[in-house]
């Protein structure tokens, strides 16, 4: 008799969904990436008990189309991409289609309204566990998409429990995540707050629509703490043929690479390289890619290493965008999409070290003397 038979449908959607959303941070980082994807101007998370009760984040995007009710939230229905070839020219956050049927099967979630561009009135969707359409009703509503997921992992004991064990832990976790989502969004409102089931509703943070990373920055951390922050603008070219003293042969070499792909900029601020001006800790410190969040350690890494070869008793403060061609990263690694896979890192990391010595290196000697003591 065969032993090998396949997962019963409704159980595959829930280990798969357990891999898409690992954590209060998965939730917020979904729901929030798919309001900037929908062209919000204005998002708004409110937490319910540290997010252990409700999770809701109210936006002024484009809204659902009535035609796309019915499959919003099954798996791998996505209005971003058709083909993995789309993968190479994405321009959204979100492109599998998997966040909103996950928190169908671990939450209880429903989009409480969505109102389309030019819908005359708002409507509630209520789902199934398998992110089916359960029913639709017409409530009063604003352009935009507001959703709300309830207690998370309530069906999956072991994850609901380590949830409630940490839930203070894994709240300040969020919040160091979307302040990295607010201030990357230039011309995006962000207001987060948290409600405690006794005690008052408390605002975590909130930018305004800045023109400006430095703006939103400001708004987060406090201006006097931006204010000591120098820009990093750091350029480099990966093409070996393209550097001081190449060779014939790494040219012809490099010849044969696509010269589109090897270009790289990093822009952003940083903490300058003096004693004093850096932090205790490296607590602050974000990196995105082509204005994605994501962790990128080894890259962390360098900017620490650099760093402290000037300032020994300390990290800097980072805000880092890497831009770089669609063709040299992979975002299509981990179901998280917070791991990316950089082609050529290694001389990446190299490339950057250098950049990063020459820049500090101009600081450190235009700070006064008197300064550096
Ligand atoms: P993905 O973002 O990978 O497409 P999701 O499951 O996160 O997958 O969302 C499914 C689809 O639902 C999206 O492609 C988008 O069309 C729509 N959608 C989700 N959230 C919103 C929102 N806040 N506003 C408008 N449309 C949304
Ligand atoms: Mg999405």
């Amino acid at each position: 008799m065969a032993t090998i038979k396949a997962i019963e449908g409704r159980s595959v959607h829930q280990i798969q969904s357990g891999q898409v959303i690992i954590d209060l941070q998965s939730v917020c980082k979904e729901l929030v990436e798919n309001s900037i994807d929908a062209g919000a101007t204005s998002i708004e998370v409110r937490f319910k008990n540290n997010g252990l009760d409700a999770i809701e984040v109210q936006d002024n995007g484009a809204g659902i189309a009535p035609d796309d009710y019915d499959t919003i939230a099954l798996k791998h229905y996505t209005s971003k991409l058709a083909t993995y070839d789309d993968l190479a020219s994405l321009q959204t956050f979100g492109f599998r289609g998997e966040a909103l049927s996950s928190l169908c099967a671990l939450s209880n979630f429903h989009i409480v309204t969505t109102r389309a561009t030019d819908g005359p009135k708002g409507t509630k969707l209520e789902f199934e566990q398998s992110g089916k359409l359960r029913g639709t009703s017409v409530v009063a509503a604003k352009q935009g998409t507001t959703v709300v997921v309830e207690t998370l992992f309530h069906n999956l004991p072991v994850r609901r429990k380590e949830l409630e064990k940490n839930a203070k832990r894994e709240y300040s976790k969020v919040l160091q995540l979307l302040n990295a989502y607010a201030c990357i969004s230039v011309g995006v409102k962000f207001s987060v707050s948290n409600q405690m089931s006794k005690g008052r509703k408390t605002v975590a943070f909130s930018t305004n629509a800045n023109p400006t990373t430095r703006d939103n920055l400001s708004n987060v951390y406090g201006a006097k703490t931006i204010a000591a922050l120098i820009p990093l603008n750091l350029a480099f070219d990966m093409d070996p043929s393209n550097r001081p003293g190449a060779t014939q042969s790494a040219r012809n070499w490099s010849a044969q690479e696509d010269p589109g792909s090897r270009k790289i900029t990093i822009l952003g601020h940083i903490s300058r390289p003096v004693v004093g001006e850096g932090r205790q800790t490296p607590d602050r410190q974000m990196f995105f890619v082509n204005s994605r969040p994501c962790s990128l350690p080894q890259v962390a890494k360098a900017f620490n290493e650099v760093y402290r070869s000037f300032n020994i008793t300390q990290s800097p403060f980072v805000f880092a965008d890497m831009k770089l061609d669609t063709n040299a990263y992979d975002v299509n690694v981990s179901p998280d999409k917070r791991t990316i896979l950089l082609h050529d890192q290694t001389a990446l990391l190299e490339r950057l070290k250098e950049a990063l010595f020459e820049l500090f290196e101009g600081h450190a000697q235009s700070v006064p003397q008197a300064q550096l003591l």
